[in-house]
């Protein structure tokens, strides 16, 4: 199966920052195989299968988000606003709530969210995150999956109290290696395995060496909030301070993939880039709490940064721009970072915190054929100008007009070809009312109480 996309604007996110103007790509299987003017492609590659005249139209990498809960869209509207409380309040109660439909169902409806706006791979991690994966499987998503584990009491919890338990320490990390023994490396490894943790507070030393072992032996990444309001937590139960917590545990280095560390001090940078961890930067998450990472600081230490959409969120554009804005309120700077570099940090950046980046990113011959196209003659995207801004500015997932994973067509005028829009937009609203309901029965509110 071949494919010839011509007469575009090819933004490649290479190393030279080219942008061609009436660009033409060649995708054969599931790569691309040339790039180049749309007059010499098209007479060398005149018998294409298909032909996409792309005029008017602008094809740029797919997005990557370096950090996902797709499950946690069923918090949609009722978690934003209550502040660090969630994972307290809303999270830890609804995982005894909700049930394994209802979640599949809800995950189901943000991965189709996700491939629509234009996302091509994520990293998702949640708790019983196989649920999802037979969905991520027949979406056509590039995903890394990992069970995001803890090993505490959840009824201690509930009382304010920590207490490390290990019966469902090993429950937690049978399920996280048998996620990775079934799934690693499925759908021709379109589909691969992490090793992840929700965060240092809730992991006993015990869990976070399994979880290291784990990653060693299968040779995976790993990933784990850090640095995301903990520090005084972390330091009375676990009597350490985070960072030297995280890395006395294998918590940082080359293959983990650190999440937020927005509460972290200059040392704690040094230590982070130092250990050659990487981060997934939130900002559209973030900034609603209040908060935001010191990328800056970071990236000039040699901090492999990529962007993450994390929870409730679906329009990658939306976080292009919560980049832009909280790194340049946070440095009180118009100038820091421009349209490109934040586009890079959201795909050939975000590749690389993945370990992706010499297949995924950008458009270059022999990588992956992972992209996307939006059609620019709309509303809010003329005069275009200049295509890189005016799609970081201006641009949302709606503009997006067709999506390609590893060659294959996901999205075409508009609609997700993988699976059914309206079927999981009924069923996932009608799973989401289910739980609540019960939720509200158990707790008196749609939030828990606080821990006392
Ligand atoms: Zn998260």
């Amino acid at each position: 199966m071949s494919l010839l996309i011509r007469n575009a604007t090819v933004i490649t996110v290479d190393a030279q920052r080219r942008v061609m103007e009436d660009g033409a790509v060649f995708i054969e299987g599931d790569h691309i195989v040339d790039l180049g003017a749309t007059d010499s492609l098209a007479e060398k590659y005149a018998g294409a299968d298909t032909v996409v005249d792309a005029r008017g139209k602008v094809v740029l990498p797919g997005f990557v988000s370096a950090h996902n809960h797709v499950g946690y869209a069923v918090f949609r509207g009722r978690a934003e606003d209550i502040g660090y409380a969630p994972t307290h309040r809303l999270y830890l109660p609804m995982s005894g709530i909700i049930s394994n439909d209802e979640r599949q169902v809800i995950g189901a409806l943000a991965v189709t969210e996700l491939l629509r706006g234009g996302v091509t791979t994520i990293l998702e991690m949640e708790e019983d995150a196989e649920l999802f994966a037979p969905f991520i499987e027949t979406s056509g998503i590039r995903a890394l999956i990992g069970v995001m584990v803890n090993d505490v009491n959840l009824e201690a919890l509930a009382l304010g109290q920590t207490v490390f338990d290990e019966t469902i320490r090993d429950s937690q990390l049978e399920q996280a290696l048998g996620l990775a023994s079934r799934w690693h490396g499925r759908a021709g490894g379109r589909i691969q395995a992490v090793m992840a943790a929700t965060g240092l507070s809730t992991s006993s030393p015990e869990l976070l060496k399994g979880l290291r072992a784990g990653a060693d032996d299968m040779s995976l990444r790993l990933s784990i909030h850090l640095g995301f309001g903990e520090r005084d937590l972390v330091q009375d139960i676990h009597g350490m301070a985070q960072f030297d917590y995280a890395f006395a545990h294998g918590m940082l280095g080359p293959d983990v993939v650190a999440v937020h560390c927005f509460e972290v001090d200059d040392t704690e940078v040094e230590t982070l880039a130092q250990s050659g961890t990487h981060l997934a930067h939130c900002p559209h998450m973030n900034q609603f709490r209040g908060e935001v990472a010191p990328i800056q600081a970071m990236r000039a230490k040699g901090m492999h940064v990529g962007l993450g959409i994390d929870n409730y969120f679906s329009d990658y554009f939306e976080v292009l721009r919560s980049c832009l804005a909280s790194a340049r309120i946070h440095a009180h700077d118009p100038q820091v970072l421009s349209a490109h570099e934040a586009l890079e940090l959201g795909t050939i950046h975000a590749a690389r915190v993945l370990g992706l980046d010499h297949e995924i990113g950008s458009l270059e011959v022999g990588k992956k054929a992972d992209l996307q196209m939006v059609d620019m003659h709309r509303l809010g995207l003329t005069p275009v100008n200049d295509p890189v801004a005016t799609l970081v500015y201006h641009g949302h997932a709606k503009d997006v007009e067709m999506v390609m994973v590893n060659g294959e067509v996901v999205v075409t005028g508009g609609a997700v070809q993988t699976a059914d829009e309206n079927e999981l937009l009924s069923q996932a609203g009608v799973a989401a009312d289910a739980a609540w309901q019960r939720f509200a029965q158990r707790y008196g509110d749609y939030v828990a109480p606080a821990p006392v």
